[in-house]
């Protein structure tokens, strides 16, 4: 059940075998978070458990050439974010009339429609920053395919998602130029599977294979971002060292987590208390939205994501039959996962330092904008089912 009904959600499995069928077509992937903690189900494993390394090795045994991780982009999303929060909340309070509070996360493509929908007069506060699917996709047909001198037509970029929703994003015309999209089609995690398993691949025998970290590995802020709470949560670890010049002794913030649909937490920076708001499923979104636009609350900070317990819980994740238990083992797979890296502040990530020393000069500068940043438009609703909470429908 995709929350938004999304706009095209035809599933490109024929597509994608038949761009590894073509001799000389260069194919690539990239994987969001909340894909490797959920596929391995299908194959008898815990949800939960990681086999990154083995989608890494499937994904090369059916012909994909480069296999990549949009979790490396969640780290770029979030200096990105964390920058723009910092921007925005140091012009607040010094009275520049030009911003507004809160400042709201934008990498869920059902919950931009939303808001783009239902809420025209408040399109200036979710924040810029592209999804990290879209960074990712731009980086990788800008950046890297120019490096090993080809054009943007040349690679054929494919995301694996846990999401229906993504099939709209990457179809908006936004995220294109001369008619070629950034992000040439999206596969979801269950179409995956069905393909894997066609394939008579068993991804609980195969072996291992190291996902190409030509574009770098993530840090445990990236990985977070596939359950509720961990997109604001890496962004508060970032900008609280940023904005205190001190590193985190604990680097995991307790208060935003959590699996209710709507909390609320508080965290010291410096002497700001900061106000932040977290929901999933479209109708707390509303209910918090409304609030703020009655003035009824004040935030500074909110991350909304469509789905119950965020994209763990995603439209194109295989259904499970103990649902919140294993929504929750699959979450708490992505933070077992944080807890075993080294890096853990997305801005520790060296790779997303070396890009932004290469390409993008810094966070929020005129080149990052360029690439990284986006903008929202006024929608019209089609049909009265259109932004069906997730949470209600699955
Ligand atoms: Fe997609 Fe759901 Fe995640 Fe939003 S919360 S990005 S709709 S999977």
């Amino acid at each position: 059940a995709c929350p938004v009904n999304a706009i095209t959600t035809g599933n490109n499995t024929f597509r994608f075998l038949r761009d590894l069928a073509t001799p000389n077509k260069l194919v690539i992937t990239q994987m969001a978070p909340a894909v490797r903690v959920a596929i391995g189900e299908a194959f008898g494993l815990e949800p939960g458990t990681n086999v990154e390394n083995k989608i890494s090795s499937a994904l090369r045994q059916i012909g994909v050439d480069y296999v990549f991780d949009t979790t490396w982009a969640a780290d770029l999303t979030i200096m990105e974010e964390a920058a723009e929060l910092q921007e925005r909340i140091e012009k607040y309070y010094s009275g520049d009339k030009s911003v507004r509070l809160p400042i709201l996360t934008s990498c869920c493509p059902a919950w931009v429609k939303f808001i783009e929908q239902n809420y025209a007069d408040m399109l200036d506060v979710p924040s810029s920053a592209k999804s990290p699917m879209q960074m990712f996709a731009t980086v990788a047909k800008d950046i890297w395919a120019k490096e090993k001198g080809l054009e943007r037509d040349q690679v054929t970029l494919v995301s694996i998602m846990p999401c229906i929703a993504k099939k709209y994003e990457a179809s908006r015309a936004e995220f294109s130029r001369d008619l070629n999209y950034d992000v040439d089609y999206v596969i979801t995690t269950s179409e995956l599977m069905t393909l894997f398993k066609d394939s008579n691949i068993d991804l609980s025998q195969i072996e291992d294979s190291p996902i190409d970290s030509v574009l770098g590995d993530y840090t445990g802020g990236g990985i977070i971002f596939g359950r509720t709470g961990g997109v604001i949560e890496a962004a508060t670890r970032t900008l609280y060292e940023n904005m205190t010049g001190k590193k985190l002794e604990k680097v995991e913030f307790e208060s935003l987590r959590g699996w209710d649909g709507l909390r609320v937490a508080e965290v010291k920076v410096n002497d700001l208390t900061l106000r932040i708001g977290i929901a999933y499923g479209l109708r707390e979104a509303g209910k918090l939205l409304d609030k703020i636009r009655n003035k009824e609350e004040f935030f500074h900070a909110i991350e909304i994501m469509a789905c119950p317990y965020g994209c763990v819980g995603g439209g194109g994740q295989p259904k499970a039959k103990k649902r919140l238990e294993t929504l929750q083992q699959r979450a708490e797979g992505l933070n077992s996962i944080d807890r075993s890296l080294d890096l853990r502040v997305s801005k520790d990530n060296p790779k997303v330092r070396a890009i932004y020393d290469n390409h993008l000069d810094h966070p929020l500068s005129h080149k990052a904008h360029e690439l990284l940043h986006t903008e929202y438009f006024v929608k019209v609703k089609r049909g009265k089912d259109e932004n069906t909470d997730a949470s209600k429908e699955e």
